[in-house]
Formats: structure tokens, C-alpha cells, sequence
């Protein structure tokens, strides 16, 4: 199969990671007999850099011209820092979101059982936990107006969904239960806000065309206590893009580290594959970063965009066996007992391309 992919590294570790991501993609083409072509594109700090604007116009031609996106992350410290800044490395992502319409953003959390020890909730809470995240990307409080008012003393940000959107993303959610355990929970904050009564009223309709799917409502408050409570309740979860921004990074703890954890983007075009985590300028440069959730988002692009089940199935089995022999980056290391089996960010995707063989 013919395909072209294209690479965004965007910012921070993005660039480091996106890179072994790449070289596991050119391994399936070779293993498998297809041919993978890639182009490179900016977004972000980078992009900002070099022509003053987060996503270059160019960079979103190359975006919908593409089979699919391999993305990194976008961010730097500086406009963490400040506030006042009026052009965002964030407004590229959230732009390219929204200009590709991915309004559907899953997030798969599956711990390795050889993982087990490297989270800190307990093994025994923890073992044969195995979620799906369904999170609204394109509207709520990210995208409703937003400003100040009394000479900039007060702001807002206004949450806003319509019927269509909830129902689109419901349904992506209830097929995917259909082929998982069958169980849904949907999660809001309909005891307070009208955009949750919304988004419930919605479900519940959307429910009746899945008889087959158990559905229950949670709040947000108590899925956030849930989620480390009870891990192995959950099946998939489909919520708002808010709620779902904190609560998987929430449940990054259940996989052990944010850099294990890939996700999709997807929506009527383009799909986009991301690590959940950001561009990490804290460990930017020292080869620290741990590229598996980069390789992973590779093995969702591979399933989800190019229907390449057992290629992508072949990712995941390269991970698990390496992990299985003992080698971790720092951020899932154990220090006391894996000591020597520390890698660095390109030897672990050399592991990874190892096994592939
Ligand atoms: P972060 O995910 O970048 O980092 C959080 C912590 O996790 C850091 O200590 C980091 O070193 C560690 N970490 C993250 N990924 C890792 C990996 N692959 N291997 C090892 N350790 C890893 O989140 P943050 O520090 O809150 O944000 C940093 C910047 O990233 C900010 O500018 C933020 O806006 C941006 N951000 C971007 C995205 C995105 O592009 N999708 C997502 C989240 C944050």
C-alpha cells in the first residue's frame, strides 16, 4: 500500500520523539511491502519562529493533503511565563484541530503488566486496568468566546456545545464499546452546568440505539476519584473536551508515565496521532524523553487511518517485548532493581526496531 505521512515534530521532545516514531513507521513499510513517503511540516514555538505564525498556511495544505499526521507536541516556557503574549504556540494546535474538524480525540490506557510496579497506585488496583477515552476536541470552553471586561479586572470563557456535537462523537464512542466489554460511561457535571444537561439529554438518545451497550452518567468529580479507586470499572469513558484534557492525564498514571501514552485525533479527514504528553522543555536536549508513546501513536495511525491491524499489532508486540526484557527510560525506571537497563531515548527505538525484525 501506497501512502504519504507527515511528520510535525512541533516543540521540546517533539522533535526527538517524532523522529524514532518515524523510523518504526519505515520499518512496518519494509517488513510489510509498503510504501511509506513522508514530508515534514512546522507548528507551534518553531513555526512561530520562522514566520511569526503557530500554523504556517503551508503547514495545514501539507496537513489535509496527507493519510495521516505523526504529530510531537507544541510549547515552550516562554509563553507559559507569559500570559500577555498574544501569539501562542497552543492557538496552532488548537487551529489545526479545529481545521481538520478532529473532534474526536481517543485515548487508550493500557498498562504493560511489566509496567505494574512503575505507577504509584497499587499493582493489585491496578493490574488488567484497560480504558478507552473518548474526549470532545473541537468545542466547550476552549473554543467559546473568551475576553475581559472591567478594564481587564474580570475574564471569561464561555462553554457552548450543540446538539450535533455530542451525538457525533457519542456515536464513535458507543461503536467502539460494541467491540470492547460493551460498557459505557459518560461524564459530566449536569448537576451544575447547561452544556452537561445538554450533553447528557443527548446520550441518553444516542443510548436507545445501543441496547446492547451498558451506559452509566458520572460526574467528573467522582470519575476523577473513580479513575485511581477503581481503575478496572471503567471500559470507555466519552466526555467533554475540558474534562477530558485533566482526567486522561489523570489516568497517564494508570500506564505508569505521560510518555507512554499515544492517542488519535480523528474527524471526517486527516487523522492526527500525538503522545498525550507536551514538549517537556525540562528534559529537552538530554535524550531523556521516552519515545514508546510516540511509537504507540505510530501503531494507532497505523490501525485507525491505514486499517493495518496486524502491522499495528506488530508495534505493540515490540514494545511489550521489549519492556518485557528489562528496558525502561528513566521515567518508567525503577531504580532499584533495573539499574544497566536505563536507555536513552534512540537506543529505546533502537529496542523497539530490534524486535521488529
Ligand atoms: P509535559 O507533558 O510536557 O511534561 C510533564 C512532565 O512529564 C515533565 O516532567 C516531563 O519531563 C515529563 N514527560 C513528559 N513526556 C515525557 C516523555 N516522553 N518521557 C519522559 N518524561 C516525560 O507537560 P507540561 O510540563 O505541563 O507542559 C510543557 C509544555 O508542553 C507547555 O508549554 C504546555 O503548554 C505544552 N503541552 C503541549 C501539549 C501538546 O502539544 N499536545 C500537551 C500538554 C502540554
Amino acid at each position: 500500500m501506497k501512502k504519504n505521512i507527515l511528520i510535525v515534530p512541533g516543540d521540546g521532545i517533539g522533535q526527538e520523539v517524532t523522529q524514532v516514531g518515524k523510523k518504526v513507521l519505515d520499518k512496518i513499510a519494509q517488513k510489510f511491502g509498503h510504501t511509506f513517503s513522508y514530508d515534514q511540516a512546522l507548528i507551534g514555538h518553531v513555526a512561530i519562529e520562522a514566520t511569526g505564525n503557530p500554523l504556517p498556511d503551508e503547514s495545514l495544505a501539507k496537513m489535509k493533503a496527507s493519510d495521516a499526521v505523526l504529530f510531537g507536541a507544541v510549547g515552550h516556557p516562554k509563553y507559559d511565563n507569559d500570559p500577555s503574549a498574544k501569539v501562542r504556540p497552543e492557538q496552532g494546535l488548537l487551529k489545526m484541530r479545529k481545521e481538520l474538524g478532529l473532534y474526536a480525540n481517543l485515548r487508550p490506557i493500557k498498562l504493560f503488566d511489566e509496567l505494574l510496579g512503575a505507577s504509584s497506585i497499587k499493582p493489585e488496583i491496578l493490574k488488567g486496568a484497560d480504558i478507552l477515552f473518548f474526549r470532545e476536541l473541537t468545542g466547550d470552553i476552549y473554543f467559546g468566546d473568551k475576553g475581559r471586561d472591567n478594564n481587564g479586572d474580570t475574564a471569561f470563557d464561555v462553554a457552548k456545545y450543540s446538539r450535533y456535537e455530542v451525538e457525533r462523537i457519542a456515536r464513535k464512542a458507543f461503536d467502539a464499546a460494541r467491540t470492547r466489554r460493551k460498557k459505557i460511561c459518560s461524564v459530566d457535571k449536569a448537576n451544575v452546568l447547561e452544556t452537561s444537561r445538554l450533553w447528557r439529554e443527548v446520550i441518553q438518545v444516542v443510548a436507545k440505539d445501543y441496547p446492547d451497550v451498558e451506559v452509566e452518567h458520572q460526574f467528573v468529580d467522582a470519575t476523577a476519584m473513580l479513575l485511581i479507586k477503581d481503575p478496572r470499572r471503567f471500559d470507555v469513558v466519552v466526555t467533554a473536551n475540558l474534562f477530558g484534557d485533566i482526567l486522561t492525564d489523570e489516568a497517564s498514571q494508570i500506564a505508569g508515565s505521560m510518555g507512554m501514552l499515544a492517542s488519535a485525533s480523528i474527524g471526517d479527514g486527516t487523522g492526527v496521532y500525538e503522545p498525550i504528553h507536551g514538549s517537556a522543555h525540562d528534559i529537552t536536549g538530554k535524550g531523556l524523553a521516552n519515545p514508546l508513546a510516540s511509537i504507540l501513536s505510530a501503531a494507532l495511525l497505523l490501525d485507525i487511518s491505514f486499517k493495518m491491524k496486524a502491522e499495528s499489532e506488530a508495534v505493540i508486540n515490540a514494545v511489550d517485548k521489549v519492556l518485557k526484557s528489562g528496558y525502561r527510560t528513566k521515567d518508567i525506571a525503577d531504580p532499584l532493581t533495573e539499574s544497566g537497563k536505563v536507555l536513552g531515548t534512540e537506543a529505546m527505538g533502537e529496542e523497539v526496531l530490534k524486535n521488529l525484525d
